[in-house]
């Protein structure tokens, strides 16, 4: 069959994964399991339900022990471990009996509050439909095309909804229940996350969908690509509308209460909500971007993506101005606009590559690159129907450095608003150290994706770009 061009707009992948035991990989013994991310999730089968039973054990803890180290035990995590360690039962009793209840009336009253809005204003906003890349079956999922303005009047909701604006609630609010919030919203994404399992099996949005024969994996990972609600997105709102933005006001509110308790703002806040909210602007201004990578096209709506975003970016992606809130540390001014100008250096690299192949793809590479005609690969590929396709792959610029180069700055920018504080505390750190973790297991994986949708074009690709992330070095 003739290979048919395949360019941003169109970047399919190879398959949607997760579906089926037929899905394994033809790896010779066919051990080798990949999800719908083209994730490698375990060699044998008993391995991915340990590990998926692990994560759905763990993670929901970590939210509010996060919240409790912070707000409880004056952020110290070192000094945690230490008395888990040394007390076990004793120590973890001591948070246990302050975890808040997830029935805070409040909680809920404010959580509802940030849905509704996120939802109405999704809506009401005027905007284009921006048509996303065909699916595995050739479904493209629409989405609006609103996010800069969306995330600007939320942000600008909330300042003027405090003392800054009409007076209704203390800037600090979101910071003051925190515990609460968070409890609420692990319940809350729980069942949001049950709801999409059962959707999914019973009556799917797309014939993207399907389940394995391993019930908690397809509730881990999902079971849908594109739900869609009464014409919402479910992905665009849980990641986008609700997670990132979210991120970006509940850094505000830490600020607030800063300001609220001392009387000023402190260099090292300054620092990282700026970053912070620079990072997300900068997001939005790319949302359509982000609509052709790995979150969007492989990850299915489960657990994972959806919890993951609704609870766990609230509180880990937070955690450094989180933590910042009762530490007011004064670095002074030149550290202060050195931090400042290195961290937006390193999110405008990061914006850039993204930028570059989005529209290195959606021009089919005749746009310039750094001044020249780009150097590239024909990738050919075969689609589910047994079609046979090309995508392009760009070899110059900052994909010509590395194969996963964008996430060195994205490590770098985290580094930067997790300012240099202090090193006696680790976990100004937590999020940066994650992050590192996160994104070294995103290259491999992805790496790994691209290797079985490709073959030896994507050889040919690793020949000419060696390095994986830094350039001479990994
Ligand atoms: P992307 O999905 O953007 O990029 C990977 C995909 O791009 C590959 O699967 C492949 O898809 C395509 N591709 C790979 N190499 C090339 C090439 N040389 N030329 C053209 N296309 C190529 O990656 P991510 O989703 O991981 O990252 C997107 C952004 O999100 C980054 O800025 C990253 O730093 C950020 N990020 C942030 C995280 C956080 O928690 N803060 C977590 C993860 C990402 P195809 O099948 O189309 O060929």
């Amino acid at each position: 069959m003739a290979a048919t061009p395949d360019t941003a707009a169109t970047s399919a992948s190879t398959r949607d994964d997760a579906r089926s035991d037929k899905d394994k990989t033809a790896d010779g013994d066919g051990s080798m399991w990949l999800n719908n991310t083209g994730v490698c999730v375990g060699l044998i089968p008993y391995r991915r339900t340990l590990g998926t039973l692990f994560l759905l054990i763990v993670t929901p803890i970590v939210p509010v022990l996060l919240w409790w180290v912070i707000q409880r035990q004056d952020g110290d995590l070192a000094r945690v471990a230490g008395v888990f360690a040394a007390e076990g039962g004793r120590g973890v009793m001591a948070f246990v009996r302050e975890v808040p209840s997830p029935v805070d009336v409040r909680a809920w009253q404010i959580i509802g509050c940030f849905i509704g809005l996120a939802l109405g204003l999704t809506r009401l906003i005027p905007c284009k439909m921006y048509k996303g890349p065909p699916s595995p079956t050739g479904y493209r999922n629409t989405y609006h095309a609103n996010g800069v303005e969306y995330f600007l009047l939320m942000n600008a909701l909330f300042v003027g909804g405090s003392q800054f604006g009409l007076g209704l609630y203390n800037g600090g609010i979101l910071y003051d229940h925190y515990g609460e919030i968070l409890s609420a919203l692990t319940v809350f994404a729980l069942l949001f996350c049950l709801m999409l399992y059962v959707k999914g099996i019973t009556f799917p949005s797309s014939k993207d969908s399907g389940t394995t024969d391993n019930p908690m994996f397809d509730f881990f990972y999902g079971t849908e690509l594109y739900p869609n609600i009464l014409g919402w997105d479910v992905k665009q709102f849980t990641n986008d509308r609700f997670g990132l933005t979210w991120w970006a006001i509940a850094c505000l509110s830490f600020a607030c209460k800063q300001y609220e308790t001392f009387g000023y703002v402190s260099d090292a806040m300054l620092i990282s909500v700026c970053l912070q909210w620079i990072y997300l602007l900068k997001f939005f201004v790319w949302e359509t971007g982000y609509f052709c990578t790995m979150d969007i096209q492989h990850d299915r709506a489960g657990y994972y993506i959806c919890w993951g975003c609704m609870v766990w970016v609230p509180s880990v992606y937070t955690s450094s101005a989180h933590w910042c809130v009762m530490h007011p540390i004064t670095i002074g001014i030149p550290l202060t606009a050195m931090c400042l100008f290195l961290g937006a250096f390193f999110i405008w690299v990061n914006y850039d590559s993204d930028r570059q192949r989005q529209v290195f793809r959606a021009t089919s590479g005749e746009a310039m690159v750094w001044g020249r005609k780009p150097q590239m690969i024909v990738a050919t590929y075969r689609t589910e129907a047994g079609e046979l396709k090309q995508s392009l792959l760009l070899a110059s610029g900052w994909w010509g450095l590395a194969r996963h180069f964008h996430y060195l700055p994205e490590i770098l920018a985290a580094l930067m608003w997790a300012p240099p504080v202090t090193l006696s505390y680790i976990l100004p750190y937590f999020y940066t150290v994650y992050l590192t973790i996160l994104l070294l297991d995103r290259a491999y994986r992805d790496d790994a994706r691209c290797a079985s949708k490709y073959g030896k074009d994507w050889a040919k690709y690793q020949e000419k770009v060696p390095y994986r992330i830094v350039p001479f070095v990994l």
